[in-house]
C-alpha cells in the first residue's frame, strides 16, 4: 500500500484549508498528501461568516461583506459600524472549489475515502473528525437558515442582524440571525444554545417560517437554500496519539462563546504550514488560554441563567465595535477585554467561578 509524508483526515473546512496552505506555501513540492473524505460530492453545504480581523486566502468566495450590525432585544436595539473590521460570509460551495481545482494540479495530492486504503503507519496524521458517540447533554449551537428571495425589494443590505432575541427562548437561549446578501435575498437562521435533547426546540422550519412572516413581515418569499448544524460548545476529548494533530473543531478551533471557527481554522493551517518541518517539536496552538477561561464562566452562567442572556450579549455590544469584534476574534488586549468585563452583571459571573 502507498505511503504518503503527510494525510489529512477529513477534508472538510479544515482538512482543505490546511492542504490549500501548504500548496501555496511550496511545501507540497517535495511531500506527498493524502486526504481522507467520506463525502461523495462537494456542494455549498455552509455560510462561513467572521469579522475580517487578519488576511486569508478566501477573498474571491466572499458573498458579500458589511460594515454594520446589530443586536436588538424585545426592549431594546443597537447597531455599530466598522470599517477596519468587515463582517464577511463565505460560500461553501466556492471555497472547495477554488481549493479542489488548485489541489488537482499537484500529482503528490491524492484523495481517498478511507484510510484503510493506505499505509498512514509513518505518516504525520491530521485529523478533522470526531471520534466516539456525540454527548447531546452538553451545550451546543444548533441551527437551521434558510437563503430567501424576494419578489419586492425588502431588505437593508448594508446591515447584518446578528441576534435578535425578541422570539420565544422557552427557557433556554434563542435568537435569530440575519445576513442580507441583497436588498431580495438574505440568510435568515433560527439559532439555540442549548443541550440537543429537547426536541421542542427543532421544528426549525417553522420557528423560520413564523419569523419571516411575523417579525420581518415577509408574505412572498422562495427559498433558495438550507443549512442546518450543531456545533460543540465544549471542547472534543481525545486521547493524546504520537503523529497526530487534531484541526478544525475537533482541534479545539471553535470559540466556546460564540461558535466562531472558520477565522481560527485559517490562523491555525497557516501556523502548522509555516512550521511544518517542526510541527511535533512548536508550542500547541490554541485559541488562547484566555478566552478559554472567560469562555468557560460565560458558558456556565448561560447554562445556570439561560433567561438573563439576550440582556447579556445585549449589554457586551455596549462597547465600541472594535472592542467587541476583537473580543469576538480571539485578538483583543487586556484593556478591551476590562471593558467587555464591566459590562457583566458582576454577581453571577463571580458565583460562576465559584
Ligand atoms: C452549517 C454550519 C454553518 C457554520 N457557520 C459558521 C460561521 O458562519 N462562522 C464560523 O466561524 N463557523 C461556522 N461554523 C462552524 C465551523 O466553521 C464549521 O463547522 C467548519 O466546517 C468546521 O470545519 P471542520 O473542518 O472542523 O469540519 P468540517 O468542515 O465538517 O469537515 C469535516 C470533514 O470530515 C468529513 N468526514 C466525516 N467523517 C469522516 C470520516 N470518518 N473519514 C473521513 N472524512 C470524514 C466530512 O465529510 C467533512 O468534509 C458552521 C458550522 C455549520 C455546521
Amino acid at each position: 500500500m502507498k505511503e504518503f509524508d503527510y494525510i489529512i483526515i477529513g477534508g472538510g473546512c479544515a482538512g482543505l484549508s490546511l492542504a490549500y496552505e501548504l500548496e501555496v506555501n511550496d511545501k507540497l513540492k517535495e511531500k506527498s498528501l493524502a486526504i481522507i473524505e467520506t463525502r461523495e460530492e462537494y456542494k455549498r453545504d455552509k455560510t462561513w461568516s467572521f469579522w475580517r480581523v487578519f488576511n486569508h486566502n478566501f477573498d474571491d468566495c466572499v458573498i458579500k461583506s458589511w460594515n454594520n450590525f446589530t443586536i436588538n432585544t424585545s426592549e431594546g436595539f443597537h447597531e455599530l459600524s466598522n470599517k477596519s473590521f468587515p463582517y464577511q460570509s463565505i460560500n461553501s460551495e466556492k471555497f472547495y472549489k477554488k481549493i479542489n481545482s488548485k489541489l488537482g494540479l499537484n500529482p503528490n495530492v491524492s484523495f481517498f475515502k478511507n484510510i484503510n486504503e493506505i499505509n498512514s503507519k509513518n505518516s504525520l496524521i491530521f485529523n478533522s473528525v470526531f471520534e466516539g458517540e456525540i454527548d447531546k447533554s452538553k451545550l451546543w449551537q444548533h441551527f437551521q437558515g434558510i437563503e430567501i428571495e424576494t419578489p419586492k425589494n425588502i431588505f437593508d443590505d448594508e446591515i447584518v442582524n446578528l441576534m435578535d432575541f425578541n422570539c420565544d427562548q422557552k427557557n433556554d437561549v434563542h435568537f435569530f440571525y440575519t445576513l442580507p446578501f441583497s436588498k431580495n435575498k438574505a440568510l435568515i437562521e433560527t439559532t439555540w444554545l442549548s443541550n440537543l435533547e429537547d426536541q421542542n426546540l427543532m421544528d426549525y422550519d417553522l420557528q423560520l417560517e413564523n419569523y419571516i412572516k411575523n417579525n420581518l413581515g415577509i408574505k412572498s418569499y422562495k427559498i433558495n437554500f438550507m443549512e442546518k448544524g450543531a456545533i460543540p460548545l465544549f471542547y472534543p476529548s481525545f486521547k493524546n496519539k504520537n503523529k497526530v494533530i487534531n484541526i478544525g473543531s475537533a482541534g479545539g478551533m471553535t470559540r466556546l462563546s460564540t461558535g466562531y471557527t472558520f477565522l481560527n481554522i485559517q490562523e491555525h493551517s497557516k501556523y502548522i504550514a509555516k512550521n511544518i518541518d517542526k510541527i511535533e517539536r512548536v508550542k500547541f496552538f490554541n485559541l488562547g488560554k484566555k478566552y478559554q477561561f472567560l469562555d468557560k464562566v460565560f458558558l456556565k452562567v448561560l447554562e445556570n441563567y439561560p433567561e438573563k442572556m439576550p440582556m447579556i450579549f445585549f449589554n457586551m455590544f455596549k462597547t465600541s465595535s472594535n472592542t467587541i469584534i476583537k473580543f469576538l476574534s480571539n485578538k483583543s488586549n487586556i484593556f478591551e477585554d476590562l471593558k467587555i468585563i464591566s459590562k457583566m452583571p458582576k454577581l453571577i459571573f463571580i458565583k460562576a467561578l465559584l
